[in-house]
């Protein structure tokens, strides 16, 4: 059987927003018109059904190898039965998102900065995703069903609280508002004078980047600055329509960071992550975060070991482009924590220690001086 590819449809149709949205795949006969799907993934789709939502963008599934199990998009964006299994501690919230919901949308964790949950809707689920149980749950998202469609109460939140300077659109994916009312959602921010950064976690960039239309980049441009975070898991998600959408960001004075989230068997490997984040930086993306993989109802066995994630930060800081290396975070309930290799150390007895990304060791104490640990 020939499968569909970008080729079979005409340019004009693919490049299409709209064909994109309206062509999502939804269902097994859906995608075996892509790829060949295998009977666990044929399995897995009808299990999960009822459970999580499935939805794979043409694009996306475009770029899915036809036969291998192992590639990175399909293991991103396939169910699989593993995501019914039960993990010892693991939570549908483990950072704590809803104790810290201030009004239905806003999550407001640290001093200066919201995160504001616009949409519960995504182009593609992504099985690995944080918010699994907001976006992909069919039980059910952090919106109750009293809530208000203006998002009056949360924009109130934001200009009553003049600690806030920055906001960050999220979700789901924001951009899967239309353009209407992102652009109400933005200029109401964009007018609340302590607001200075607005950024846009999205993941179109990647999985939809027919997304990044001339109309869209009119309205983020008009009230920028306005910085996109997006998420490329693998080296083999940077193509050339994904580079024109970050390309045209770009062009439209829209900073692009890149935050990725470490998935066993997609990308922790030394060798993945220099290739993703060498491939970012050849298309301006900035590395922000590396994301550890947390303990998620669904999303367990996507985890790795902080070791392993130590190691492969290890085999890039200093080996790389100090600006290509991003940082590595694990989100917990009392905020995002940094993990970092120990570099510089002050002993007991007031030696500084330092050693380098070679593991080459040397005292600097005497070089410091009277300043000492
Ligand atoms: C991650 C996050 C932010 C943004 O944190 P940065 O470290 O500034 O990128 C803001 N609010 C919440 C609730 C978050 O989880
Ligand atoms: S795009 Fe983001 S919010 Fe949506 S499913 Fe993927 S990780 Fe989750």
């Amino acid at each position: 059987m020939a499968y569909l590819t970008k080729s079979s449809f005409p340019e004009e149709m693919w490049n299409s927003y709209e064909f994109q949205i309206r062509n999502s795949i939804t269902t097994v006969d859906g995608l075996a018109q892509w790829i060949n799907l295998s009977d666990s993934e044929c399995e897995a789709i009808q299990a999960l059904k009822d459970i999580y939502k499935f939805r794979i963008s043409p694009y996306y599934a475009s770029l899915m190898h036809k036969t291998d199990l192992r590639c990175p998009l399909r293991l991103q964006a396939i169910p699989s039965q593993k995501e019914s299994l039960k993990f010892e501690g693991s939570s549908v919230d483990p950072v704590g998102d809803r104790q810290n919901l201030k009004t239905a949308r806003v999550i407001h964790k640290y001093p200066n900065r919201v995160a504001f949950l616009v949409s519960d809707i995504c182009p593609v689920y992504c099985r690995h995703c944080t918010r699994k149980y907001h976006t992909t749950s069919r039980d059910g998202t952090y919106f109750g069903p009293e809530v208000d469609h203006s998002m009056d109460r949360d924009l109130e939140y934001i200009r009553s609280h003049t600690e806030i300077d920055d906001v960050l659109l999220t979700g789901g994916d924001p951009l899967s508002l239309g353009d209407a009312k992102l652009e109400f959602l933005i200029s109401r921010l964009r007018s609340i004078p302590h607001i200075n950064i607005i950024r846009i976690g999205s993941r179109f960039p990647v999985v939809l980047p027919q997304r990044i239309t001339p109309k869209l980049l009119l309205i983020l441009s008009t009230y920028g600055p306005i910085w996109v975070n997006t998420q490329f898991n693998h080296p083999s998600e940077i193509t050339q329509e994904s580079a024109a959408a970050v390309e045209s960001l770009i062009r439209h004075g829209i900073p692009v960071q890149n935050q990725s989230v470490l998935l066993k068997g997609i990308n922790d490997s030394l060798d993945v992550m220099r290739a993703l984040i060498k491939q970012l930086v050849k298309i301006k993306v900035r590395p922000y975060y590396l994301y550890h993989c947390d303990n998620i109802v669904g999303v367990s066995h996507f985890r790795t070991s902080i070791g392993l994630g130590t190691e492969i930060m290890e085999g890039l800081t200093g080996f790389e482009t100090g600006f290509s290396v991003p940082q590595y975070v694990v989100a917990t309930r009392l905020g995002k924590i940094p993990i970092t290799p120990i570099y510089f150390q002050c002993t007991d007895e007031g030696k500084t220690i330092i050693r380098n990304y070679k593991k080459e060791i040397s005292d600097i104490t005497s070089y410091m001086g009277t300043e000492q640990c």
